[in-house]
């Protein structure tokens, strides 16, 4: 089987498909049958026959503004003719200097040291890096233990992977990891149904406390959160969890860290989850929608004292963080991150979400009736709903992938529940369209 039918080279010879080996495929079933996007333009993908599918995804979270925006296309092809490529190491290039300035001013005051790395993973494991530098630079090099959630999704890099809880991204593997307990996951029954945050499970924030007094606070290097977790199915916060676990890093000298590389740039109704919560961590990871998904990019914004901390321990003179990536900052990125910068603030992307977020939780919820559809969940333009098990876990939620495809729509799955993201740009009727389609394909369920 090479299933080579479906791709043609450019010049029109047919592509065998068994060489690109795809992540998180089912790469034997995906050869028998292909699902292929051949071209893109706002919040509608096209297949090679030209059938419009919607995107109910923003891609994977990555674009907001919409597919195909003519000012990114070109900034970045103006930048390549400009400036290709130098190194972060050692040579600056000016729109690095000028992004990181933009990022910060989205930040909470404070979090004003951008780090540029090239994915959510790389995000994750350079903060993860940083937290420990930080510690060793004030003495307390025992701080190794990271502390992360339970149905977590932090990437897949070997230090993502130890925070993330989700079972089969870590025993494929079997190997040791960095040394992370988790706490529970927020998902509660009494929550069911909840628009926005949650009014139950606050005190889950205690488990942060117990692994504090069985490891020694003393002994835990940083909290990893996504402030709402967003892959494993859109899990909102409970009213007051993240102020609660705030404190309690406080109390014991623990670094926060929001993982925001969903939640980021607007998903939330504000510019970061941050902003929406009300609740300032040291760190914030972000990626995705950094360059509105035209180019591979991600960062960590980083407090100033915890830079400082960083910075003020090397010797005058010398490398203060051995870290990096040859990608990093690289000036195409900066340039596509710019460009989508201005579309975000030009077109007040943000405050659309907000605004938009009310319809399209209506439409959401209104699902609420179909017997099948066990729990709605949903802030911003962001929106999960579960689909009661049928058959072996997963199952049904495959299947509703896939018949949403073949209907039209492309959503993002995983397990039995539905993560919706919407473009910001999207319009009323388009929501309509893409909630209408999920009522009969649940109902055909
Ligand atoms: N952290 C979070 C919260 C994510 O959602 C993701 C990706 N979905 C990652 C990290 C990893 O990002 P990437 O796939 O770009 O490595």
């Amino acid at each position: 089987m090479d299933g080579s039918t479906a791709i043609k080279a450019r010049d029109g010879t047919p592509v065998a498909m068994d060489n690109h080996w795809m992540p998180f495929t089912p790469n034997r079933a995906f050869r028998a049958e292909p699902a292929i996007v051949a071209r893109a333009e706002g919040v509608h993908y096209f297949d090679p026959t030209g059938r419009r599918i919607l995107d109910g995804s923003s891609g994977l979270f990555t674009t907001p503004a919409g597919h195909g925006r003519r000012e990114i296309a070109e900034a970045v092809g103006r930048q390549l003719m400009e400036l290709d490529y130098t190194p972060s190491f050692l040579r600056g290039h000016p729109r690095a200097f000028e992004l990181a300035g933009r990022i910060a001013r989205l930040m909470p005051p404070g979090l004003d040291r951008i780090f540029f790395a090239n994915s959510g993973s790389e995000a994750v494991d350079s903060a993860m890096k940083i937290a420990l530098a930080y510690h060793r630079a004030r003495g307390e090099g025992q701080r190794q233990i990271f502390v992360s959630r339970e149905r977590a999704y932090h990437g897949v890099n070997f230090g993502g992977v130890a925070l993330s809880g989700m079972v089969n991204n870590r025993r494929t593997f079997g190997i040791g990891l960095p040394s992370a307990v988790h706490m529970r996951h927020t998902h509660i029954p009494e929550n069911r149904f909840s628009r926005g945050e949650g009014e139950h499970g606050a005190d889950l924030a205690e488990d942060l406390a117990r692994v504090a007094a069985t490891h020694g606070g003393e002994s835990i290097a940083a909290v990893f959160v996504e402030p709402v977790a967003g892959s494993t199915g859109v899990l909102v916060p409970p009213k007051g969890y993240l102020a609660r676990l705030r404190e309690i890093c406080d109390r014991h000298g623990i670094l926060l860290v929001f993982d925001e590389v969903i939640t980021g740039f607007g998903r939330t109704g504000r510019a970061f989850a941050t902003q929406a919560f009300g609740v300032t961590p040291d760190l914030i990871t972000m990626a995705k929608a950094i360059t509105n998904g035209a180019q591979p990019m991600s960062a960590v914004a980083v407090k100033r004292a915890v830079c400082d901390v960083v910075m003020n321990a090397a010797p005058e003179g010398g490398v203060e963080l051995f870290h990096g990536y040859t990608w990093s900052a690289h000036p195409a990125a900066c340039a596509a991150a710019l460009a989508a910068l201005d579309i975000y603030e030009g077109e007040l992307l943000f405050e659309r979400a907000a605004q938009m977020s009310a319809y399209f939780l209506d439409q959401l919820f209104a699902l609420r009736d179909i017997p099948i559809v066990t729990d709605i969940r949903g802030i911003g333009m962001l929106g999960g709903f579960d689909v009661a098990p049928m058959g072996n876990p997963g199952q049904r939620g495959h299947l509703l992938q896939r018949r949403l495809f073949e209907e039209g729509v492309h959503i993002k799955t995983t397990g039995d529940a539905a993560i919706v993201a919407p473009a910001f740009v999207m319009e009323a009727g388009e929501i309509d369209r893409m909630c209408e389609t999920f009522r009969t394909v649940l109902k055909a369920l």
